[in-house]
């Protein structure tokens, strides 16, 4: 591992009776996209508010480039850019404007076309799309090139092409060497962008990894579907790799670690040469992604406490 470039340790913060954050700790190194994941209410915002100085935790430290982000404000203003979720601009202010307001040195206009603002620059903030505004915050949080940039929920909202350009661009950011913290409730997102991520629920952190260790450990393992009208339940049961086995009609449905897939493959051969029929030519693999990992562990949208967006 490198140099953690944001450390946080046994961080709190409640809300009158609302405990947001609860005892989080964690470590982003230099150069990652680091997810935070989990559902609206989970204390996502509260924490990495807290980690940029913006909130003062009730317990716990936070480490911001080596320093302390609330002390240090000043210090670590321009290392650390941010898109927070209520950004917004008036709107009869141009792009080139806000970019202008923003900057703290010249913008380059390699710059402007690496954020894909060069058709707008001209235009005013309020005939903006979804995706546009989304591009316009992200280049503001970027305009000073920071070394680490904290992006909340960039794609609410957004359809799915417009969702790729975002995507492609909080990329290009990490390419550059600007560790990214992405804070998001869209778990396509963090599987498609992030190198590790952490899961929140209720303030706390309920695992962490990359989304390929997440899947690994708690997802719910590969499926396999096919039909066979003379399917055993028992038979398949005991293949090596088969946790579960499901029928119904001809339907067979399987459930297991990767081992499966082959033993499973080479099961049906081999009973197709026994029984002189053809081998199933509707097998699916269903291979489970981040959001089965996620929902297995907090469960199909489990309400976060009383009061979330
Ligand atoms: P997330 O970003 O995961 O949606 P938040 O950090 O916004 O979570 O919120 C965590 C909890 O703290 C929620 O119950 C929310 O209603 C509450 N909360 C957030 N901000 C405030 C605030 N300024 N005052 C009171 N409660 C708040």
């Amino acid at each position: 591992m490198t140099t953690p470039i944001l450390e946080v340790q046994q961080l709190s913060k409640r809300y009158g009776d609302v405990v947001a954050v609860d005892g989080v700790d964690l470590s982003v190194s230099e150069g990652e996209i680091f997810g935070i994941l989990g559902l609206n209410g989970a204390g996502k915002t509260t924490m990495v508010e807290c980690a940029q100085g913006l909130r003062r935790p009730d317990a716990g430290s936070v480490r911001l480039l080596g320093r302390d982000p609330r002390r240090e404000r000043s210090a670590l203003a321009s290392r650390v850019g941010s898109q927070l979720q209520d950004s917004n601009l008036p709107e009869r202010m141009r792009v080139s404007e806000a970019v202008k307001l923003f900057a703290d040195r010249r913008v380059s206009k390699g710059a402007v076309a690496e954020w894909g603002l060069e058709e707008l620059w001209d235009k005013s903030f309020g005939s903006l799309s979804g995706g546009q505004r989304q591009r316009l915050f992200i280049a503001l949080a970027l305009v000073n090139e920071p070394e680490i940039v904290f992006l909340d929920e960039l794609t609410q909202g957004l359809d799915p092409s417009a969702r790729r350009v975002v995507w492609d661009l909080v990329k290009r950011i990490r390419d550059r060497g600007t560790t990214v913290v992405l804070v998001t409730h869209f778990t396509d997102e963090a599987e498609i962008l992030c190198d590790r991520v952490v899961v929140m629920r209720h303030g706390g952190l309920v695992a962490h990894g990359s989304p390929s260790e997440l899947v690994e450990q708690h997802g719910p393992g590969v499926g396999m579907t096919f039909t066979d009208s003379e399917a055993d339940a028992a038979d398949l049961r005991s293949i090596c790799g088969v946790r579960s086995v499901g029928l119904s009609g001809d339907h067979v449905e399987l459930r297991g670690d990767r081992r499966m897939l082959a033993h499973v493959g080479a099961h049906l051969v081999e009973q197709s040469r026994a029984r002189r029929t053809p081998v199933p030519d509707d097998l699916h693999v269903d291979e489970p992604s981040l959001e089965d990992a996620v929902l297995e562990l907090i469960g199909p949208g489990t309400p976060e406490r009383s009061s979330v967006a």
